[in-house]
């Protein structure tokens, strides 16, 4: 599984690139994937002249392989491909991204898209697209799988996709909930009837927050999305369940081992690219910390020490944030 927001075109040369990576199989040359990534992208051959054990004729076929692949685009492929459209007023970053992201499915997969601009204008997103959105919330078991019984609206967020974006996520300290659905009014200038058309006067979050603090760590604040929650009769109820959750006079906070979470997580096989991500940028502020002799016996210490076996594997899938300005 793997969360993306950004230009296709950089997507595709990450992917190629590690995958060029894989298929060399030797993790001594890893302080060269920079150079082997950018000679995919450019081709220039000056980036991978001199690299130490690298330039044999069938290293040298294989990268050449992988570059004619990103300029014939010719792209990993993945059997589900879901994408979330945001606002109408990026139609065409959301119309280039949803077909842009064909090519990177299977003959036999699946491009999922759903989500505002998907719920407010499917028939558009179809015409341009010819793919048929999903509408309004997930909340009913079997839209995606037939056969899976879960409530996907009301699953815990996976925030371990926020270890794979490019840069912070500015609310990444919090957690994202909802205490109500919709709204009792129907102004007829507002998304929320169309998005959100039967209100939920209560949804309970405490079950969600404990799954969230036992799987990717503590928050430190509370982020409601609710469109009306004093339309409801339930207001004193949802107040009591924010206590209950924490959030109540004097509260205090204790950050979370972010360290023990990546490594736990890593064990258990949950997004693995994430968390290695995570655990390096963590080696990376440590070692930062010290001088160059110490930062050297650390990185051997953390070579030489136990590594992770992942239990699972999952289904190849990827999910889509189109790229758009100022966000
Ligand atoms: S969310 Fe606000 S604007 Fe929208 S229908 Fe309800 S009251 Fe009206």
């Amino acid at each position: 599984m793997r969360f993306f927001k950004g230009s296709l075109r950089e997507l595709a040369l990450n992917l190629l690139s590690e995958e060029f990576f894989s298929q060399l199989g030797d993790k001594s040359l890893a302080k060269f994937f920079p150079r082997f990534r950018e000679y995919i992208k450019t081709g220039k051959s000056s980036l991978i002249e001199n690299i130490p054990g690298f330039c044999n004729f069938s290293s040298e076929f294989l990268i050449q392989d992988f570059r004619k692949r990103f300029r014939t685009q010719d792209y990993p492929k993945f059997d589900i491909i879901a994408i979330t459209t945001l606002f109408t007023f990026c139609w065409h970053e959301t119309i280039d991204t949803i077909n842009g992201a064909k090519s990177f499915l299977k003959p036999d997969g699946r491009i999922l898209v759903g989500g505002v601009a998907a719920s407010l204008v499917p028939d558009e997103i179809f015409r341009e697209t010819q793919i048929r959105p999903i509408t309004g919330t997930l909340s009913t078991p079997g839209v995606i799988d037939r056969d899976n019984t879960d409530i996907i609206d009301s699953l815990p967020q996976d925030y371990s996709i926020l270890d794979e974006t490019e840069y912070i996520y500015p609310s990444h300290d919090a957690y994202f909930a909802y205490t109500t659905r919709g709204c009792i009014r129907h102004c007829p200038f507002c998304a929320v009837p169309i998005l959100e058309p039967e209100y939920k006067k209560f949804c309970g979050i405490h079950e969600q927050l404990k799954y969230i603090d036992e799987h990717y760590g503590m928050r430190k604040d509370l982020l409601l999305m609710d469109n009306n929650v004093l339309a409801s009769d339930m207001f004193d109820e949802i107040i009591d369940e924010i206590k209950r959750c924490g959030f109540a006079k004097n509260a205090s906070y204790i950050p979370p081992d972010e360290y023990e979470i990546a490594l736990g997580n890593l064990r258990d096989g949950l997004n693995q690219r994430a968390y290695v991500r995570k655990i390096i940028g963590i080696y990376d502020l440590t070692a930062s910390r010290m001088n160059d002799k110490d930062a050297g016996e650390f990185y051997i210490c953390v070579r030489s020490s136990d590594s992770f076996t992942p239990k699972q594997h999952r289904p190849n899938r990827f999910f889509l944030l189109p790229h758009t300005s100022g966000r």
